[in-house]
């Protein structure tokens, strides 16, 4: 099984963000970390036989957590659950909110891995952003990590940031590449309703759904362009593209992100966390107070529990399976639904096929170069 663990803070809010999280004073974060250890407790009895081969914590910041709640939050989780020796836990981490002592705390706790979101390397397009960091403080940040010995790290980049062109993706992407990160994810810009870049660019997004020509935002060519840049400069730099967006040095691949394609069940705690184990997807409530309100009174926070059907559990196996390079398994499909997969997805797989999207090869099905290009519209043929 994995585990996740939402710690919702962040020193201010991007403004591009959707997340749960905020910026939230000190008496709220002590009182949230006592909250979370507390679920942990509820669910350990539930979990007593379980053994939890990754971990994430992710946010929000869980670098800005005080030390001294970070330490009580992974020492009860190391109480409750039964995590393997070696288990990959990964923390996030954003440049200049982690210190060295925090960083030595989490590593005696096991944590293995980091990743830092930097998003890009050009200062212009960070303030855009609306981050609290400049390319220095990543710098800091990064050198930081690796003198606390860790050797796992991931940096996040963005891409269709307002204003970004080819030419400053080129240089924040040969920025990353020399700091030899073992593992990259790029991920494009998505500007999501209610918050405040919805509103700023809320003509350019018009603009895009009809096709014409932006002022800030990519138009969907040049998108296109930008990733395929970004998926060239980084196979020419030896990482390899094992999922849609992330790339990474041979063994360095996020287990737990691939555990989440494989559909491998997953206990997620904390704010607006998700679950996914006895083909049910429970989440938790999104607002801070009644979540702590419900686990100091001892109720499990959750906002909703939905029964998987056998068709959404085959629809999720395809689409999320299909994201990584190395595709879907038939064998692996016929044995966990004891149904061939011809006979369910047959006519749609082929069409794919005819139209240069899939390929099906030595027991596996997945994305051709060019249906990676546009994996959203071809996933969706699965749903
Ligand atoms: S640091 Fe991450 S979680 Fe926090 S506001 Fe920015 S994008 Fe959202």
């Amino acid at each position: 099984m994995e585990l996740y663990i939402h710690i919702p803070f962040c020193v201010k809010k991007c403004e591009y963000c959707d997340f749960v999280s905020g910026a939230y004073d000190t008496d709220v974060r002590a009182a949230y970390s006592r909250s979370l250890i507390r679920e942990m407790e509820m669910y350990a009895p539930d979990f007593s036989d379980a053994t939890f081969s990754t971990m994430y914590i992710g946010g929000g910041t869980p670098s800005w957590l005080e030390p001294e709640y970070m330490d009580a939050i992974l020492s009860a989780m190391q109480k409750s659950f039964h995590i393997e020796p070696e288990a990959e836990i990964t923390m996030e981490c954003n440049p200049g909110t982690a210190s060295d002592e925090f960083l030595h705390m989490i590593k005696r706790h096991g944590v293995c891995r980091l990743s830092i979101g930097l998003q890009s390397s050009d200062d212009t397009e960070l303030k855009r952003l609306g981050r609290i960091h400049d390319f220095n403080r990543f710098l800091h940040t990064y050198e930081l990590a690796r003198n606390a010995g860790f050797y796992d790290i991931n940096v996040d980049i963005m891409t269709g940031i307002p204003g970004q062109n080819k030419r400053s993706l080129t240089h924040t992407l040969s920025d990353v590449i020399r700091l030899k990160p073992e593992h990259i994810s790029c991920y494009s810009l998505i500007i999501e309703e209610g918050t405040p870049f919805y509103e700023k660019y809320s003509e350019d997004l018009e603009r895009q759904k009809r096709g014409e020509l932006t002022q800030y935002l990519p138009t969907d060519d040049e998108e296109f362009e930008l990733y395929r840049l970004a998926r060239q400069m980084l196979s020419d730099a030896r990482y390899e593209h094992y999922e849609i967006s992330n790339f990474a040095r041979p063994g360095y691949e996020c287990l737990h992100n691939i555990g989440y394609w494989r559909r491998v069940p997953y206990l997620g705690l904390g704010l607006a966390a998700a679950s996914f184990y006895g083909e049910h997807r429970y989440t938790n409530t999104a607002y801070i107070y009644k979540y702590m309100e419900e686990t100091d009174s001892g109720n499990r926070p959750l906002e909703s529990d939905i029964a998987i059907t056998r068709h959404d559990a085959m629809a999720e196996f395809m689409y999320l399976g299909l994201r990584m390079t190395e595709g879907i398994s038939r064998a692996d499909f016929a044995a966990a639904f004891d149904m061939d997969i011809e006979a369910k997805y047959g006519q749609v797989i082929r069409d794919l096929i005819f139209r240069d999207m899939l390929i099906s090869a030595e027991g596996r099905i997945r994305l051709t170069e060019q249906g990676r290009d546009v994996s959203n519209q071809v996933l969706c043929e699965f749903l």
